[in-house]
């Protein structure tokens, strides 16, 4: 029984990146993600319902427009795949369960937030405002009503502890090293950590981006990333495998 939920898990994860890469890149670009049916971005010509299948069609097209035969992203393979698997561990991880629900609805915002940072390296308010409510809501749902000051409190701890990395990284450099809308991100995802994961996830996060920042600032100019997906990678990572409370001392005095 459990297999086969995690395949469905697996399903449902490669439908809605399908659906939120879209959204994040429209939403980039400042175009309605309502209106107008899906098509190539090269050719515009509108997709079949069998070009539309998650992880399927790209593979059978191998990976090409039918239309023009140009090649589609690589990136929406990936999201999708991406997606489907951390959907299916998700709920491998907690069950039928409110931290699901929590972890899912996580992935999806994160979808947005990484397609839209990675193609105009803009992070929509848009999505971080649904965010912030929604994660509200559940954390509230979950460890209940006198929570949800605390929630707010780790949210502006984020937020502040990012702009003064800002602040601090801007002297350094002698250059803009955050973005407005990587604090912002980082506040939405504070709601859910405590300060120390919010400190543990913004580490994590610059590990993980450290070969890339190497790799960039060689070969290219302009030297600029976007690193909202790193913080998403990294806040999935800490919220998957429960370290979203982790007491840091704790771990300090089991290494000692
Ligand atoms: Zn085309």
């Amino acid at each position: 029984m459990k297999i086969l939920l995690m395949i469905m898990f697996f399903i449902l994860g490669s439908v809605f990146a399908s659906f939120l890469s879209v959204v994040g890149i429209r939403l980039g670009r400042d175009e309605s993600f309502i209106k107008g049916r899906s098509h190539c971005d090269n050719c515009g010509k509108s997709l079949h319902w069998y070009e539309l299948i998650p992880i399927v069609s790209y593979l059978i097209q191998f990976g090409k427009c039918r239309g023009c035969k140009k090649s589609i992203g690589i990136r929406y393979f990936l999201y999708e795949i991406i997606s489907a698997v951390l959907f299916s561990l998700s709920y491998y991880i907690f069950g039928i369960s409110i931290d699901l629900l929590i972890a899912l609805s996580l992935i999806c915002i994160l979808i947005v937030v990484v397609s839209s940072d990675i193609e105009y390296m803009i992070i929509p308010d848009q999505i971080l405002i649904i965010g912030v409510i929604l994660l509200l809501i559940l954390n509230t749902i979950k460890n209940g009503i006198m929570y949800l000051g605390i929630s707010i409190i780790n949210g502006l701890i984020a937020f502040i502890i990012m702009l003064a990395l800002k602040k601090i990284g801007d002297i350094m450099f002698k250059k803009e090293s955050l973005g407005g809308g990587d604090i912002k991100l980082m506040g939405m995802i504070g709601i859910l950590f405590n300060y120390q994961s919010i400190i543990a996830n913004i580490f994590l996060s610059s590990f993980i981006a450290l070969p890339y920042a190497i790799y960039i600032t060689i070969s290219k100019k302009d030297g600029i990333m976007p690193f909202g997906p790193f913080l998403s990678i990294g806040a999935i990572i800490l919220f998957l495998f429960g370290l979203n409370n982790i007491d840091i001392l704790d771990i300090i005095y089991s290494l000692i």
